[in-house]
Order: C-alpha cells, then sequence, then structure tokens
C-alpha cells in the first residue's frame, strides 16, 4: 500500500492519526503495523496502560528519510510511527526568515 497525499491514516492500537502531506512508496507503521486508511467501521483496541506512554506528538510533522513520505499527526497516541524500518524522524518547525 503507497501512502497518499491527502488520505487520514489511523492505528488501531494507539488511536494516532495522521495525514499524509507527502506521499510515497514506503509504509507507514505504528505500533509494529501497517496504519490502516480512516474509514468508518474501523476496530480500534481499547485504550490500555501503554497510552500513558508519549508517542506521536498532535501536530507534529514526522518523516521518512528513506522514501520521503511526511505525516502530520492530527491525534496524539502512544505508539512509535516507523516507515522503511527505521523510526520516523520529526521535523523540526522550518525557523522564520529574519527580516534584515
Ligand atoms: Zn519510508
Ligand atoms: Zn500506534
Amino acid at each position: 500500500m503507497n501512502v497518499q497525499i491527502g488520505k487520514r491514516y489511523v492505528c488501531t492500537k494507539c488511536a494516532t492519526e495522521l495525514i499524509a502531506t507527502r506521499g510515497g512508496e514506503g509504509q507507514l507503521l505504528c505500533c509494529g503495523q501497517p496504519l490502516e486508511l480512516k474509514q468508518a467501521g474501523l476496530k480500534m483496541d481499547p485504550p490500555g496502560e501503554a497510552q500513558r506512554k508519549t508517542g506521536s506528538v498532535l501536530g507534529k510533522r514526522y518523516r521518512c528519510a528513506a522514501c520521503g513520505i511526511e505525516v502530520l499527526c492530527t491525534k496524539a497516541g502512544y505508539g512509535e510511527l516507523s516507515s522503511c524500518d527505521k523510526p520516523m524522524s520529526v521535523q523540526d518547525p522550518k525557523p522564520l526568515p529574519s527580516s534584515d
């Protein structure tokens, strides 16, 4: 499954939600399993102990250096996002250009 720009993805284990801001050939994984396209009727795991851990952070952008996929987290979860067998890296917000 390729990742398509503008699509919403959800992790059924930790309820992380993402929107793809850049598509790619790689896979999106969270909690060690592929993310599902967001749709009605998805069966979600009940939240457990692990929910207290911090994983993906609302409003942060994550990127895979290998395949170029970029996602924006629209709902935080405890799982770790990965792609191409590596954790996805957090994109730092771009510093504002100085005005001089
Ligand atoms: Zn990737
Ligand atoms: Zn997850």
